[in-house]
């Protein structure tokens, strides 16, 4: 199976060895897990796989292509996406601009530079905009398209900035935290997205806290803690493994 594999990757800062010797491997078709407490160096894994940060050592692949040294417009280029802890949209601009905007990847006239002009680009942003449409009635988004990306519901923005991830039809998926501050039915909601996400193909990786969560949906479980691994494997294997319990209990 074609899988994102992490291979030893470490990554200091200062003194601080905030990822080290990481060996991990995302599978497509799956929803893999990574939790562990915060300052663990579940962000910083993220980072190093999308090239915003350096990797000092070690190696990451994609579906066997070396990743480990390119920027991180390249690595997105390779299908990798992700997205961030923190919500990052565009909040005056309208849901269906925001996602248009998560195209790039694919696109080739360089879209957001050339959203006036030639009849050819006029072409593409219409043939863009009805692929943004589909993927709006997909995540049952559709109303919203007019909307001001700041007036949905937090729910409703993190879904929104999963779709624009996915709008690059990458290969791999990486969510950092998604459903951190949603409701419960917000939280369920999503992950029925995540399993109908990785039934398409994709490989996603869950940074979550919340453990019930993540034993729902994942097939394996990886637990970081102080940079390294703790332990690896089925959520019920994993969530009943001592050193597991007691890094999240001294926590
Ligand atoms: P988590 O996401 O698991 O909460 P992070 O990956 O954000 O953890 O952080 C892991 C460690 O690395 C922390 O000690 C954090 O302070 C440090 N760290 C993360 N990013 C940077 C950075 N850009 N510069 C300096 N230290 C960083
Ligand atoms: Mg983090």
């Amino acid at each position: 199976m074609t899988s994102l594999r992490l291979e030893g990757v470490s990554r200091a800062f200062g003194g601080v060895h905030a990822v080290e010797g990481l060996t991990l491997k995302v599978p497509r078709g799956t929803i893999t897990g990574l939790i562990g407490p915060n300052g663990a160096g579940k962000s910083t894994v993220v980072n190093l796989i999308t090239g915003l940060l350096k990797i000092d050592s070690g190696r990451v692949t994609a579906s066997d292509v070396d990743v480990t040294e390119l920027e991180p417009h390249q690595v997105a280029r390779l299908g990798i996406s992700r997205t961030f802890q923190n919500i990052r949209l565009f909040t005056t601009s309208s849901v269906l601009d925001n996602l248009l905007v998560g195209f790039h990847r694919r696109e080739t006239r360089g879209l957001m530079a050339n959203l006036f002009g030639m009849p050819s680009v006029a072409r593409e942003l219409s043939e863009l905009k009805r692929r943004a449409q589909a993927l709006l009635e997909r995540f049952d988004m559709l109303r919203f398209a007019d909307l001001p990306a700041g007036d949905l519901s937090y729910g409703h923005q993190r879904r929104l900035e999963m779709m624009r991830a996915l709008a690059s039809e990458p290969q791999f998926l990486l969510l950092d935290e998604p459903v951190a501050g949603m409701n419960d039915v917000e939280a369920a909601q999503m992950g029925s997205i995540y399993r109908e996400v990785a039934s398409s193909g994709v490989g996603l990786l869950l940074i979550e806290h919340n453990v019930r969560f993540v034993a729902k949906l994942c097939e394996t479980v990886h637990v970081l803690d102080s940079g390294r691994l703790l332990a690896s494997g089925s959520p019920a294997v994993v969530f009943n493994n001592p050193a597991v319990v007691e890094a999240y209990v001294g926590t």
